[in-house]
């Protein structure tokens, strides 16, 4: 391994010096790309707690962030209660909590907490926020394997297993949910994991309705066969009509980042915003193009699984 490692570096040397020295000046200017503030949640800010500890903020009519920096919890607010959009997770449940109330909601007022899919840092807050509030969760039979598979797993850093949500609604595909005049409707999309959710609704700004998706399972997990579903899952999401919101469940994504920014970015902007100025999280077409890069990198990731798994033959 040593040799290996020793070869590796050297043949890396000589290629950086048969390149004339455009291997460091590439790193170096790879070094000196400026992260992005919302990418900085899920980069070199991950691990700081304070800092992702962010003011919960308006973005519609009855569309509320109440997350921390790296991923998203939304509270969609009706005249007969409000629904939760994931949960994050320890060490930033007690800040959704609080963040639900600085927004001006009670915990009594969630009556369903409806979750993306089954990893820890959307679902991590569920089993609490339920019990504070008597909200019934809601996931895609798939995920709830997930979820008890979760439950019954050591957390984070070995520490013990995390309290997870009971079974509680289970929801497939063209399903729908309706609470005080707003409806929503379910899709399957799997590929990041079997049973993610995809839910669409309406959210009003300053009155004017707009059609919403959440896409709960925005970029390839699970091999092959995941890669194959998550590029499926990507032209099904793509022949839902008329959307032009998207209500991203991570400020930013690694792999494909959002078009024109993520969910921070287009915050300073909103906060920005003149009377009749357009509304900065409404974009049809950032919402297209950024399904064609997800497709775009779906594809490669696929063609990059196949390979692994030709050579682990
Ligand atoms: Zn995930």
């Amino acid at each position: 391994m040593r040799t290996a490692k020793h070869f590796g570096a050297m043949a890396l040397l000589s290629a950086a010096l048969l390149l004339g020295g455009s291997y460091t000046m590439a790193a170096a200017a790879d070094a000196q790309k400026k992260e992005e503030l919302s990418e900085s949640y899920r980069g070199s800010q991950r691990n700081n707690v304070e800092y992702q500890k962010i003011a919960p903020f308006k973005v519609f009519d009855n569309l509320y962030y109440v997350g921390p920096g790296y991923v998203s919890v939304w509270l969609l607010s009706t005249p007969q209660g409000a629904i939760l959009l994931d949960t994050a997770e320890e060490p930033y449940v007690d800040h959704v909590i609080d963040s639900i109330q600085k927004v001006g909601f009670k915990m009594s007022d969630i009556e369903y907490i409806v979750l993306s899919h089954g990893h820890l840092d959307h679902i991590g807050g569920a089993a609490k926020i339920q019990q504070l509030s008597g909200a019934r969760v809601v996931a895609l039979e798939e995920d709830w394997v997930l979820i008890d598979r979760v439950g019954s797993s050591p957390g984070r850093n070995n520490t013990p297993p995390p309290a997870m949500p009971k079974r509680d609604m289970v929801v497939k595909e063209g399903d729908t949910l309706s609470l005080g005049g707003e409806t929503l409707t379910f899709y399957k999309h799997p590929g990041h994991t079997p049973g993610s959710l995809t839910a669409t609704f309406t959210v009003f700004d300053n009155g004017a309705p707009h059609k919403a998706i959440l896409f709960g399972g925005p970029g390839p997990r699970n091999g092959v066969v995941g890669g194959q579903q998550f590029v499926e899952s990507v032209d099904r999401v793509a022949q839902i009509p008329d959307i032009d919101v998207h209500v991203q469940i991570h400020s930013w994504l690694a792999s494909y980042p959002y078009t024109n920014g993520g969910i921070l970015e287009r915050e300073i902007k909103l906060k920005a915003r003149k009377p009749g100025e357009p509304h900065p999280f409404v974009s049809a077409a950032d919402w297209k193009q950024w399904l064609v890069e997800a497709r775009a990198g779906g594809v490669k990731n696929l063609e990059m699984e196949k390979a692994k798994a030709a050579a682990a033959k």
